[in-house]
């Protein structure tokens, strides 16, 4: 399936990050095991150049 672009429609290409282990957490929580989520899928648009990030546990920001 194709991803398009959110900001201009373009498609959006898979990549890779190149710093390993990018995190993220909710705002008001603690960093720790049960709180912060891999970030490792992402997609570049090669019209205007917006990424975009996924975490693997969506779940932990509900
Ligand atoms: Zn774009």
């Amino acid at each position: 399936m194709e991803k398009k672009c959110s900001k201009c429609e373009s498609v959006m290409i898979e990549a890779k990050l190149d710093t390993y282990e990018i995190r993220a957490y909710k705002a008001d929580v603690k960093p720790n095991a049960k709180t912060l989520s891999n970030i490792n899928r992402c997609y570049v648009c090669s019209n205007c150049g917006f990424i975009d990030f996924y975490v693997e546990e969506p779940e932990k920001f509900k």
